[in-house]
């Protein structure tokens, strides 16, 4: 993913809708690139700072941020494990039907 998908992706990103492996694909992107970071921080602080008024002095952006990023990482993991599972439960039902069907 390049920068200016990222930057993209921002928007999706905050408002939690980006799928698995595009979630994943960004958070390794602005992970390692200060720009993008830059561009989502502002994009943070904007969108939270506008539900947050009150007290925007409180928002610690880097940390709020990072355990944002850190929780999509952790979704999308789970969700991998959660599909190879899946499929692991499947093929167990499958041999279970086909030993019941011939049984
Ligand atoms: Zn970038």
């Amino acid at each position: 993913m390049d920068c200016k998908e990222t930057q993209r992706c921002i928007h999706l990103f905050l408002r939690d809708e980006l799928d698995g492996g595009t979630a994943q694909e960004f958070v390794e992107h602005v992970r390692s690139c200060n720009e993008c970071m830059e561009e989502l921080t502002i994009e943070y602080l904007l969108s939270e700072g506008m539900s947050r008024l009150e007290n925007a002095d409180d928002i610690d952006v880097k940390k709020e941020l990072g355990e944002m990023l850190n929780r999509t990482m952790a979704r999308v993991k789970r969700k991998k494990q959660l599909k190879a599972g899946l499929f692991l439960l499947m093929s167990m039902l499958l041999c279970m039907f086909l030993l019941g069907g011939t049984g």
